[in-house]
């Protein structure tokens, strides 16, 4: 069978769509028959370089698909169900997964970084990795929800504690996690400033339910956050670009407020005004992945119909090294789709 796998870190030269062994199943686990799958920007730091990377790794971290066999232990009942893939490796045993902090457990991983991924025909998977999904949802959608859903409800709800009412600033609103957290946000009854780039993606993140828009190539953003709030500034700040926009969040923030971060694609140095940050009782919070339980929460919203996927576009497997590309050039709006057939 085939799979997508870099040998070495570098360009989008080094994914090779190459033939690797069909993998095998053990009790517990399932396989299953790759439909979709759909890059994250995780993606792109894994294949330019991060460290603990086992090469040759097979890419990807999100996947749908249909069980086709399953190990000894698990009902044959399963095969032929559609699933998604949870993409979070955790033992189960420790203090951190034994109190549902299972993305902070001691041996945890996410499938494409740190363990073998998805992307490929087959994958064999434990059986608390696989979702069934609802059926209104395409292999597409599916494929696009996981990782960025389980994030954004890790840091939205369980790290920030958004509360109904209170205001986010959420940069990045094309991106996945961005798409996500504006959804999250307003299911949970919060006030949403959604920054994007271009006026076409303004207005995607107004159809998404966000309250007001902030185009930061035209607009002043501390302006714009001050007449929102009426001089009040945000009560939650979503970041994930880093050193470009983090002078910005801090000062958009207000009192109490907190900002929650995970990732720093402009770059990863920040400075902080401690007077500020005590002065105004404020917080900056990290987060990585989600637990079992914001997985599960995101996963009620998504049956119940309060978010969607956002799907921009679907590239055939074999041409990867393309998909890698557009994603880099930032002109998406939502996820970038990986199809099998
Ligand atoms: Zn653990």
């Amino acid at each position: 069978m085939n799979a997508v796998r870099i040998h070495d870190h570098g360009g989008t030269n080094v994914l090779k769509w190459e033939k690797i062994p069909k993998p095998k199943l053990s009790s517990g686990q399932v396989r299953v028959d790759i439909k979709a799958t759909s890059l994250n920007h995780l993606d792109i730091w894994v294949r330019k370089g991060i460290p603990g990377v086992p090469l040759p790794l097979v890419t990807g971290s999100d996947a749908s698909g249909v069980i086709s066999a399953v190990g000894e232990g698990v009902d044959d009942s399963r095969i032929g169900k559609k699933v998604m893939i949870q993409p979070l490796v955790y033992c189960g045993d420790c203090k951190a997964c034994c109190t549902g902090k299972e993305n902070i457990c001691e041996s945890m991983c996410i499938m494409g970084e740190n363990s073998q991924g998805v992307n490929a025909e087959q994958i064999v998977v434990n059986i608390n990795q696989i979702v069934p999904f609802p059926d209104h949802l395409s292999f597409e959608e599916a494929a696009s929800f996981a990782l960025v859903a389980q994030t954004s409800y890790q840091m939205l709800v369980n790290r920030a504690n958004l509360q109904k009412n209170e205001t986010i600033m959420i940069w990045g609103a094309s991106s996945g996690v961005g798409s996500m957290a504006i959804q999250i946000a307003k299911a949970k009854g919060a006030r949403v400033i959604a920054i994007a780039g271009t006026s076409g993606k303004c207005e995607k993140a107004k159809s998404l339910g966000a309250d007001e828009i902030i185009n930061y190539r035209k607009d002043d953003i501390l302006d714009k956050v001050n007449s929102f709030t009426n001089g009040r500034g945000a009560d939650v700040v979503f970041e994930h670009v880093g050193e470009l926009t983090w002078k910005n969040s801090m000062k958009s923030l207000g009192r109490g407020g907190r900002v929650v971060t995970c990732g720093s694609t402009t770059g990863f140095k920040a400075e902080i005004n401690l007077t500020h940050l005590f002065f105004k009782q404020q917080s900056i919070l990290g987060s990585t992945m989600g637990s079992k339980s914001a997985f599960n929460k995101a996963l009620s919203l998504l049956n119940d119909g309060k978010i969607k996927p956002v799907v921009d576009r679907i590239f055939p497997i074999s041409k990867i090294p393309n998909a890698h590309k557009y994603l880099e050039s930032g002109k998406q709006f939502g996820k970038v789709v990986l199809s099998y057939e």
